[in-house]
């Protein structure tokens, strides 16, 4: 059987980033993680070795007991934000900056008078941090959601990790049900997703089975291993290398392997060693150095530095 990795995949600068500032906390036992600081158990796992509490996600309500709180990279509503400086907690902030750029977003198209629409995961802490800062706002999840809203002006924005193509829909469908209000979207759909995202379909068109290595809760591995799914192309999705079935494998000779942005190296790397062991490939696998530079760091005029000031156009 021959594998085949995506041409991008893996770990993002934003969530390199923060596990880089969170390693570097010299007082771990001294602040607790909001959150799951990326949406991979291994990751949380190591973190809570090394003494970092970790709020549960959905129980984020009460203030953390330690003297410091660190935010993480799907960030926080700025009236979190307030609260936790309140009760006088040390904030150490690992918000992505592509995170920001749609808080950023959706607050100017608030304070514009905007009734926002975020299309995302209503359930998901970016989309929780996103809306807790807006007076008028809807969360839809997919075209079937989308309403008449009460408003003459529409702004819309992404949550970073959803899919090009679905943004696309839930927009159309935004105009098919409002006719005649004036719309205003912002594309803040992350570049690394979209990158991992185009990589995949790229791939499809040339295995039979896909392999995702992400944490289950991972909505970014998720709408990876979706894509294939929605092209009846067989996909599984893995954390570690001890989740494989050699079974599952049997009835191909082409499979694609990828990974979410949460996912780390060591992971995708023992995952693809295990896909050849398993299968009893002989090394004809086409590899892409893990470390090769990710086009995102670049902070040229279509890097980051470009991403930080979000451009309103229409998708
Ligand atoms: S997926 Fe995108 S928005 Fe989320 S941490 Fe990575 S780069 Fe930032």
């Amino acid at each position: 059987m021959k594998v085949i990795l995506a041409s991008h995949y893996g770990m993002c600068f934003g969530v390199r980033d923060a596990l880089a500032i969170a390693s570097n906390v010299p007082t771990p036992h001294r602040f607790t993680i909001h959150g799951q600081l990326v949406h991979n158990p291994q990751i949380n796992e190591g973190l809570a070795r090394r003494g970092f509490s970790i709020t549960p996600e959905n129980r984020r309500d009460p203030v953390p007991l330690t003297p410091g709180v660190l935010i993480t990279a799907h960030g926080i509503s700025s009236r979190e934000r307030s609260r936790l400086l309140r009760a006088k907690k040390t904030l150490i902030d690992t918000t992505c900056p592509l995170v920001r750029r749609v808080h950023n977003a959706a607050q100017r198209l608030n304070a514009r008078g905007f009734f926002v629409i975020v299309i995302g995961k209503r359930s998901h802490v970016e989309v929780q941090g996103i809306v807790g800062d807006l007076d008028r706002y809807a969360v839809v999840e997919k075209p079937h959601d989308v309403q008449p809203y009460d408003a003459e002006a529409l702004g819309v924005v992404c949550q970073t990790t959803t899919p090009p193509f679905l943004a696309e829909e839930v927009i159309h469908a935004i105009r098919a049900c409002n006719p005649g209000k004036s719309i205003e979207v912002v594309d803040t759909i992350c570049l690394p997703t979209r990158q991992r995202q185009e990589a995949v379909l790229a791939l499809l068109n040339r295995v039979q089975a896909l392999v995702v290595v992400g944490g289950r809760n991972s909505n970014n591995s998720r709408q990876l291993a979706r894509l294939a799914e929605d092209r009846n192309i067989p996909c599984v999705q893995v954390e570690r290398d001890g989740d494989l079935d050699p079974e599952w494998f049997k009835p191909f000779s082409l499979v694609g392997l990828t990974a979410g942005t949460s996912t780390p190296d060591a992971a995708i790397r023992a995952v693809h060693r295990a896909l050849l062991r398993l299968t009893g490939a002989q090394g004809t696998t086409e590899v892409r150095p893990l470390d090769v530079p990710d086009a995102s760091r670049v902070s040229d005029g279509g890097g980051l530095l470009a991403w930080m000031s979000p451009s309103t156009h229409r998708l």
